[in-house]
């Protein structure tokens, strides 16, 4: 039988199934343990020290502690704690970023995805250049600066050098005012080789969701293709950071196991990247099952509750405070507005999970990855964002000045985002409002946007933010940033 080991390279031993259930029955012991409880939150609140705040973070048994107690003060507390997190090392700032699915050709057999090789119902597609063009272009006009590439795997039509040609294609293109500065990539598990060319190829964070860490019900829930193999896709960050990438972006699949066996995992496999790496994943995406074309979510019995996926979100920002974490247009706008609260410091807008979808003008379905609940424009998640006393930022500093992998955590640890990305934010969400935005957000941002300035602690740098906001507004000069 495998041994827990966080340091360990081998799949088995870093999500090591006998530690799981260790800690969900640990978990069980304490859920109405007030005395450990108390000392859990009081671990995970940020601590004010002479060069800023520090948390600790947890570790997968303190969070899971947390995760299974049902007491509502407690469970309260947490959710103030998430917020208090969020707040003090990304402050009210939202990141903004747009899925751009180049193909949905597949070879695998995921049972929950449409795009799984037996379904012939959907239409298969592949986007040429020129249509990625078109479709960046389209991007480009609601106001993107950040993309996630999406693609099924299939090594004949979507092989590594096809997905390199759509990232230089992408990065090429300069329109208007627009480009897009970062693209962030989702694609299945690959070699170190493939890892060190997206690389070299300029990517922003490498996403990879693990599905589940559940391996009995990976295997069958991957019954076919090289998805089917666990460790293999288990190990696939280790081979990213191997090939040089240190932003790695982690998700489970939330519905298709049960939440507390994923959540567990989904920590220790954080803890891993920092024992091994140094570094812990860039960000957590918190994806639900949705319903899709020939999949049916109640087919899973392990879909989870609103306010279950609130206490999972909540216990995440607990137990790796300094990870980004993301929430896709999956959600409906209620759910959206309830964990942004909790930890949530990056949102997609205006999304479409068809390939081609941006450049057709009707929303279409026929090559759709799933539902999407949140179908409001770009503009309206901008304002509804701004309503809600948050700051939607399109800033790409941090990668396009080399601030990843450690140095961003860093810069977070150092309590240093409040004198640079929050001017950074500010800075792009003026250049959105004065080259995209609607009238009605344009009031709305420009006000927030003077009542945020005041808050920058670093008076040469309010200055010079204040300047560059000025400069964007009154003329065509855009790309200021700290
Ligand atoms: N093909 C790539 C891979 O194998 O990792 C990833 C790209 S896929 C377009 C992105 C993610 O969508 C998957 O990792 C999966 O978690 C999610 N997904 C698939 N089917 C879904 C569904 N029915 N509802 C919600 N999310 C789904």
């Amino acid at each position: 039988m495998a041994i827990y080991n966080p340091k360990s390279l081998k799949a088995e031993e870093f999500i090591n199934d006998g530690e799981i259930r260790a800690t969900l029955e640990y978990a069980d012991q304490n859920k109405n343990n007030i005395e450990l409880i108390d000392q859990i939150l009081d671990k995970a609140r940020p601590k004010k020290t002479e060069t800023g705040y520090v948390c600790a973070g947890l570790t997968h048994r303190e969070a899971s502690v947390l995760l299974a107690c049902d007491i509502p003060e407690k469970v309260e507390e947490i959710y103030k704690i998430a917020e208090e997190i969020k707040l003090t090392f990304y402050g009210n700032r939202i990141v903004m970023f747009a899925p751009l699915y180049v193909s949905n050709y597949c070879v695998n057999g995921c049972v929950y995805c449409p795009y799984h090789l037996k379904n012939k119902r959907i239409p298969r597609r592949k986007l040429t250049q020129e249509e990625v063009k078109a479709e960046v272009i389209a991007l480009q006009d609601m106001g993107h600066k950040r993309l996630a590439i999406e693609a099924g795997e299939d090594p004949k039509n979507n092989p590594i050098e096809y997905i390199l040609e759509c990232i230089d294609t992408i990065y090429s293109i300069k329109h208007k005012n627009g480009a897009i500065r970062r693209v962030n990539v989702n694609i299945a598990a690959t070699t170190v080789e493939n890892y060190r060319k997206l690389k070299e190829a300029g990517i922003g964070t490498y996403i990879l969701f693990q599905e589940t860490y559940h391996k009995e019900s990976y295997l069958q829930l991957h019954p076919t293709g090289p998805k089917h193999d666990y460790d293999y896709h288990t190990e696939a960050m280790d081979r990213a950071m191997e090939g040089g990438i240190d932003d790695v972006g982690l998700g489970v699949l939330f519905g298709l196991e049960l939440y507390r066996y994923e959540f567990a995992g989904l920590i220790m496999h954080a803890e891993h990247l920092e024992a091994v790496h140094g570094v812990g994943p860039h960000t957590i995406s918190v994806p639900r099952i949705k319903r899709a074309d020939d999949i049916d979510p109640t087919a899973f019995d392990n879909s989870i509750s609103d306010e279950v996926f609130a206490k999972i979100t909540a216990c995440i920002r607990l137990a790796v405070p300094y990870t980004g974490m993301i929430i896709s247009t999956r959600e409906t706008e209620e759910v959206r507005t309830k964990l942004l609260r909790l930890g949530i410091s990056q949102v997609s807008g205006g999304s479409r999970t068809t390939v081609g979808g941006y450049t057709e003008e009707e929303r279409p379905h026929d090559t759709e990855q799933f539902d999407v609940s949140d179908q409001r424009t770009l503009d309206e998640v901008v304002r509804w964002l701004m309503e809600n006393g948050h700051i939607p930022s399109f800033c790409t500093a941090c990668y396009r000045e080399g601030r990843t992998g450690d140095r961003f955590m860093s810069l977070c640890k150092t309590g240093q985002i409040i004198n640079c990305c929050h001017p950074n934010a500010l800075m792009t969400l003026t250049e959105y409002l004065v080259d995209y935005g609607s009238e009605q957000t344009r009031k709305i941002g420009f006000e927030l946007i003077d009542k945020e300035l005041e808050k920058i602690p670093n008076q040469k740098v309010k200055e010079i933010a204040k300047q560059n906001i000025a400069d964007i507004k009154n003329s065509n000069r855009r790309d200021f940033r700290f």
